[in-house]
């Protein structure tokens, strides 16, 4: 059987695993890449044969694992994609807004509304646990804990257990559910997105939104929300939703204006099922995790604008490099008694960066020069960090490992970490033989 990634390998982006066994080809995931001079990269033509791809298994929905599938299909794909049923939902909403922005800002989009529509009928949706058959090979999905719906997906094929992580989750998120445990491998793909570091302890950046939303009240002034629409959106309100109705910050309007999110969260209620314990015990109580007296889905922006301060807008992107937050930066950023709260990792190149650093920022052609005080939570991460991603191989005990989806520097201190003899960091396009 063969290996061959083709798509986050030294980078996060693009995630797109080719095998080929048993007289089938099968992909884990069809990224899109992002960042810098992925437009480009998007165009390319796959390094495959769409054609012949008999199945697409996808752990999850976020664009850098979903985001090629529609041009997959346009290139001649006509097979199935597997995924579990939010994985379906919130997939459907992220390709149509990212085509949504294509119309807008490209002049050859990458793929069209069409596309999608003709994907999205080419899934099958299964449910964790389970094992089932596509062709002459068995998987069965497991909760990878980092998104709802999102799989780690073992498959069994001549006579060999291949493990793929996909993206694994943080530990102690409020809504997903902790991250299931492999209790064998032959052979694991991880992620290594955080493959070096280690996260603070998620209490700590409760306390801090606390503190952050007590100052805002206080100076009668906003606090800005950068934050993406999938998950990290939902987790903010369970926490804020929390800190209101426990009474341990006082009453203030929360908006949020992002049209990706307010879907998200629709989504997200549909399937409550997957939640975790912490949540549902809310949920019995009788509480919406996702609503709280004074929280508002922003309809229109001019009312947020008009609504009188404190106040805390929540919108996309969590990069500041997209969405809505970009005009209320532009607005209330010039503000010195206003809060930016960054509450995830800010790439190079991003806004969000540039303001991170204290630097000014260029919205639409013009400087806007930040004044409001820039705040961090860190502890936010959907992602697992070092600790957790080297138990989570080591349970599984496997004679070989693929470290993939991490920046160079975080695989390689994730490879020193193992203690695994046969660990490989695949280099694009290669084919491995296992
Ligand atoms: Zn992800």
């Amino acid at each position: 059987m063969n290996i061959s990634f083709l798509g986050a390998c030294g980078e996060v982006t693009g995630s797109c695993t080719l095998v080929e066994a048993s007289g089938i080809k099968f992909l884990v995931d069809c990224g899109m890449f992002q960042g810098l001079n992925s437009y480009e990269k998007n165009l390319e033509n796959f390094s495959f044969n769409p054609k012949e791809i008999d199945f697409v298994f996808l752990t999850h929905a976020h664009l850098d694992h979903s985001g090629r599938l529609p041009i997959l299909y346009k290139e001649g794909f006509r097979g199935k994609v597997f995924s579990t049923k939010p994985t379906k939902d919130l997939a459907e909403i992220i390709l149509k807004d990212s085509a949504r922005i294509f119309e807008k800002d490209f002049k050859t989009p990458l793929f069209d509304f069409n596309d999608i529509s003709n994907i999205m009928n080419s899934f099958e949706t299964f449910d964790y646990y389970k094992k089932n058959q596509a062709g002459n090979i068995f998987f069965r999905a497991l909760d990878a804990g980092h998104i709802l719906g999102s799989s780690i997906f073992e498959f069994f094929i001549e006579g060999k257990k291949i493990v793929f992580s996909g993206d694994l989750g943080n530990d102690n998120a409020p809504i997903v559910r902790d991250t299931d445990l492999i209790d064998s491998a032959d052979v694991v793909v991880v992620e290594s997105t955080y493959g070096g570091k280690v996260h603070a302890d998620r209490k700590e950046g409760v306390a801090e939104l606390a503190k952050n939303i007590e100052e805002v009240i206080q100076k009668k002034s906003v606090l800005l929300i950068p934050s993406f629409s999938i998950e990290r959106t939902q987790e903010l309100l369970f926490e804020i939703n929390n800190l209101i109705e426990s009474k341990k910050v006082p009453f203030i309007n929360v908006f949020l204006d992002s049209p990706l999110a307010i879907k998200a969260t629709s989504i997200y209620r549909k399937y409550e099922d997957f939640f975790d314990k912490e949540s549902i015990t809310l949920i019995n109580s009788g509480d919406d995790i996702f609503d709280f007296d004074g929280f508002k889905e922003a309809k229109d922006t001019k009312k947020v604008l008009d609504s009188s301060s404190p106040k805390i807008i929540m919108a996309g992107s969590g990069m500041c490099s997209g969405g809505r937050i970009p005009f209320y930066i532009k607005i209330y950023g010039k503000n010195k008694d206003n809060i930016i709260l960054l509450n995830s990792y800010q790439a190079e190149g991003t806004m969000g960066r540039r303001i991170e650093a204290h630097e000014d920022i260029f919205i639409n052609n013009k400087k806007v020069q930040i004044k409001a005080k820039v705040e961090k939570i860190l502890s936010f991460s959907s992602h697992a960090d070092s600790i957790k991603l080297k138990n989570w191989v080591s349970k599984a005990n496997p004679s070989q490992v693929f470290i993939n989806h991490g920046e160079k520097e975080e695989s390689l201190a994730l490879k020193r970490e193992l203690n695994i003899k046969k660990v490989t960091l695949p280099v694009l396009a290669e084919k491995y033989l296992i």
